[in-house]
C-alpha cells in the first residue's frame, strides 16, 4: 500500500447523541478530555429512523458552542429530498462545514419503512453537491470487510467509487480488527483511481456482549482469537480493557506505520479507551 498523500494526519472522534439530560453531562465531560488532544474534528452520528434527529442537531450545536469543528452524520434512508435540503441548510447557518454522508439504516422493529426519495448514499453526494456546490466537505462511509448488503466485493467497490465521483472527499471505514483487510481494499482503491484519502474507523474493544453484537449486525469481524480471549476474561472487565488498548493500539500503529492518513475513534461517548491508546500511539503532544 502507499502512503495516501495528506499533508497532516487526520484524526477525529465520533459521538452519538445522548437520549437523557444526564446523558448529555456525561457525554459534555468526556468530550472535554477528548477535546485536550485536539482532533480535527468530532463527528456524531443521525438515526435514520428519525428518533435521534433533534438530538444530533442540538449535540452538534453544544460542539460548536464549545469551539468544536463538528461534522454531523446525514442520512437519506428515510428522508424526503426537501427535508434534507431544509437540515443542510440549519446546518450552513450553524456555520457546519463538513459532513459524514450515509445511506443509514433503519432500526429494526420500529415498522418503519424507507419513505426516502434517495436510496443510496452515491445520491444523497450528488444532491448536496447539486445544492451547495463544493461548500460542504463530505466524508462517505467505506467497507474493508465489505457492506453486508453488498452482492460481492467487486460490486461493493464500485459501488465505493460512484460515491467518490458524486464528490465525496474523504472516506471513514466501517471498523475492523484484521490490517490485511484495510490495506487490500486502500490498493484496490488505487487501482481503480480513487485518490481520496480512506481513514480507517477504529473500535476500541471495552465490552465483549456489545462488540459481538455491533459486529454482528454491521458484517464487522472479530478475529477468532480476539474472541476466544475475550470469552476467557468473562466479567473480569479491567482484563478486557487492558486487552482491547493493547491490540486496537498495536492495529493503529501498524495502520499508521503503512501509510494510513489518519484514525476515525468510534469513542461511544467514552475518553478512556481512545485517550489510552492515543497515548500508547506517543501522539501526545
Ligand atoms: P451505501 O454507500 O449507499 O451502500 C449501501 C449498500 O448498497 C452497499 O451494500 C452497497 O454496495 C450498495 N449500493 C450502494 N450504492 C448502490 C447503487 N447505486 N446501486 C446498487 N447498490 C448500491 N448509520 C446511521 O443510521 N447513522 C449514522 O450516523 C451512521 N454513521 C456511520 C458512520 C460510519 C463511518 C460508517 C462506516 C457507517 C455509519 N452508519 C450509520 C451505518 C451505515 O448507514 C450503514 O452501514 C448502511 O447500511 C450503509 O450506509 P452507506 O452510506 O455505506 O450506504
Amino acid at each position: 500500500m502507499h502512503s495516501q498523500q495528506t499533508d497532516q494526519k487526520l484524526f477525529s472522534f465520533e459521538l452519538f447523541p445522548p437520549k437523557t439530560e444526564e446523558g448529555m453531562e456525561k457525554l459534555k465531560t468526556q468530550v472535554r478530555k477528548l477535546a485536550r488532544v485536539n482532533p480535527l474534528y468530532v463527528s456524531v452520528t443521525f438515526g435514520a429512523g428519525g428518533s435521534t434527529q433533534q438530538r444530533t442537531f442540538q449535540s452538534v450545536e453544544w460542539l460548536v458552542s464549545e469551539g468544536i469543528e463538528a461534522a454531523p452524520h446525514i442520512s437519506c434512508i428515510s428522508s424526503s429530498v426537501a427535508e434534507i435540503v431544509q437540515l443542510l441548510n440549519r446546518y450552513k447557518e450553524q456555520g457546519i462545514h463538513r459532513l459524514v454522508t450515509l445511506r443509514g439504516d433503519l432500526p429494526s422493529g420500529t415498522g418503519l419503512g424507507g419513505r426516502g426519495e434517495l436510496n443510496y448514499a452515491n445520491e444523497l453526494v450528488a444532491l448536496i453537491r447539486r445544492e451547495f456546490g463544493d461548500y460542504f466537505h463530505i466524508e462517505v462511509a467505506a467497507y474493508p470487510e465489505f457492506h453486508p448488503q453488498a452482492a460481492n466485493a467487486r460490486a461493493d467497490l464500485n459501488n465505493f467509487k460512484r460515491k467518490v465521483d458524486a464528490g465525496a472527499n474523504a472516506a471513514i471505514t466501517q471498523y475492523f480488527y484484521n490490517a490485511d483487510a484495510y490495506f487490500r481494499f486502500v490498493d484496490s482503491c488505487e487501482k481503480m483511481d480513487i485518490g481520496i484519502p480512506i481513514v480507517p474507523g477504529i473500535m476500541p474493544i471495552t465490552n465483549y456482549g456489545n462488540l459481538s453484537r455491533f459486529s454482528d449486525a454491521c458484517g464487522a469481524e472479530i478475529p477468532r482469537w480476539i474472541r476466544k480471549r475475550l470469552e476467557a476474561y468473562a466479567d473480569d472487565v479491567e482484563s478486557i480493557r487492558a486487552f482491547g488498548v493493547d491490540v486496537v493500539s498495536e492495529l493503529c500503529r501498524r495502520l499508521l506505520d503503512h501509510g494510513a492518513p489518519g484514525l476515525h475513534f468510534y469513542t461511544m461517548n467514552q475518553s478512556a479507551a481512545t485517550l489510552k491508546i492515543w497515548d500508547n500511539l506517543g501522539l501526545t503532544e
